[in-house]
């Protein structure tokens, strides 16, 4: 894209682009009144350019964002449907009363096109991965058949040849018999040598799928693992009756810690909150990096009271260490995260227990962070 000059002044960049109240201050441009007027009969496609730049127009001035050509290419991703994983979480962010900044618009529009590339390689995965399952059934079909095929050939090669003084037919039998045991023996070879490399394929597929549900920085299954891991978990919790929760923490003032101490620190910061998180992790709680420096995790087999206390022992064993930056010895100060965390079964549908869980975390924000608020406990707006 192109370089547009940001310094423009706003109203002469959006009059130039043909919407908004146009230039102001003195320039070089007749009064309205004196102005010749054009009378303009506008296409269909003009009118939906002219709205589909107004809407661009309104979207960046609302959140007040920049003019930049990314801005500019998200908003216009945003207005045309091209990114509806961003036009969702915008949605969220607005719903729940929180800033659309330049910095966080990034971050989600990195995770959406990290998104699209893990759904593309999963399905990719799973086609090859049906592919080689009916191949390794079709070979190993093959193979028995063969050797089936060949055992009776072996058989008959022996009976003809004891056969074979009666005359000189039987004998040239018996010959095309030897090769054709002979070619089949050949074939039964190559087919247990394919066996064992769509084995080894299959293998490969299978760690390439760990691979791409792994969050690299933290060890932690990422978002993607999560979401397959919380429809297995609610359908357990259905058959076995017992309650399942989840909750979603956020590194408090991290931004903060990026800035002071840098942000391979930050990374440092980061990994050692999630080794934090995982110790809890067990058959029934399940831990995941949802992105940033936010987790999510989901507990089985507790009320919301346990698995509250769970969460908050974990909240408090953070909060009382005192940590430094080994790299520069100066302390990190107190690091805290906040939490919000929800019942599934209370509500309708799986996903507005997600919502509730995030709508007690921006409440536990709001209530000065270091804190876990329980969805119950304040006013949602999910159903
Ligand atoms: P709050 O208490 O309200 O959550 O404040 P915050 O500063 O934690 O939240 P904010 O959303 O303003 O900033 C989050 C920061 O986390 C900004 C982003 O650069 C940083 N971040 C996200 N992912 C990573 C990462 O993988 N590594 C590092 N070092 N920083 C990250
Ligand atoms: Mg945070
Ligand atoms: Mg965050």
């Amino acid at each position: 894209m192109k370089a547009i000059d940001t310094s423009a002044p706003a109203g002469g960049f959006l009059s130039w682009l043909g919407i908004g109240p146009g230039r102001t201050g003195a320039e070089d441009v007749a009064p309205a009144a004196e102005r010749p007027t054009l009378e303009v009969v506008e296409s269909p496609v003009d009118r939906r350019r002219r709205l589909l730049l107004e809407d661009i127009r309104s979207f960046l001035l609302a959140h007040g964002l920049e003019i930049s050509p990314w801005t500019l290419m998200v908003a216009y991703e945003i207005m045309t449907g091209g990114n509806p994983d961003l036009s969702k979480a915008i949605e969220n962010q607005v719903s729940t009363r929180r800033p659309v900044t330049v910095e966080w618009l990034k971050e989600v529009y990195a995770q959406s096109d990290e998104g699209d590339a893990v759904e593309g390689l999963t399905t990719m995965m799973g086609k090859l991965e049906s592919a080689i399952e009916e191949f390794s059934k079709t070979a190993s079909a093959a193979k028995s058949a063969t050797s089936e095929y060949n055992i009776a050939l072996e058989a008959s090669v022996s009976d003809l040849r004891q056969a074979s003084e009666a005359g000189n037919v039987l004998n040239q039998l018996a010959t095309i018999a030897r090769d054709m045991l002979a070619r089949t023996q050949q074939i039964e070879v190559e087919l247990a040598r394919s066996e064992k490399e769509t084995r080894s394929l299959q293998e490969c597929l299978a760690e390439a799928r760990k691979e791409a549900e792994i969050d690299h920085l933290t060890g932690l299954p990422n978002r993607r693992a999560f979401e397959t891991v919380f429809k297995m978990e609610i359908e357990t919790a259905r058959e076995t009756g017992e309650p399942l929760c989840v909750a979603f923490c956020d590194i408090d003032h991290f931004k903060r810690i990026n800035d002071t101490h840098g942000h391979d620190a930050g990374d440092r910061v980061l990994r050692m909150i999630a080794q934090t998180l995982a110790k809890i992790s067990k058959d029934k709680c399940h831990v995941a990096r949802h992105g940033g420096e936010e987790f999510v995790i989901l507990m089985r087999g507790r009320t919301l009271d346990k698995a509250w206390e769970m969460l908050d022992d974990a909240r408090e064993g953070l909060a009382s260490r005192r940590l430094v930056n080994r790299s520069t010895d100066i302390p990190f100060g107190q690091i805290t995260f906040s939490a919000g965390i929800a019942e599934v079964q209370a509500r309708e549908r799986p996903r507005d227990a997600l919502k509730c869980a995030d709508e007690a975390l921006y409440a536990a924000k709001e209530r000065g962070r270091n804190c876990i608020l329980r969805a119950d406990q304040i006013q949602s707006n999910a159903a």
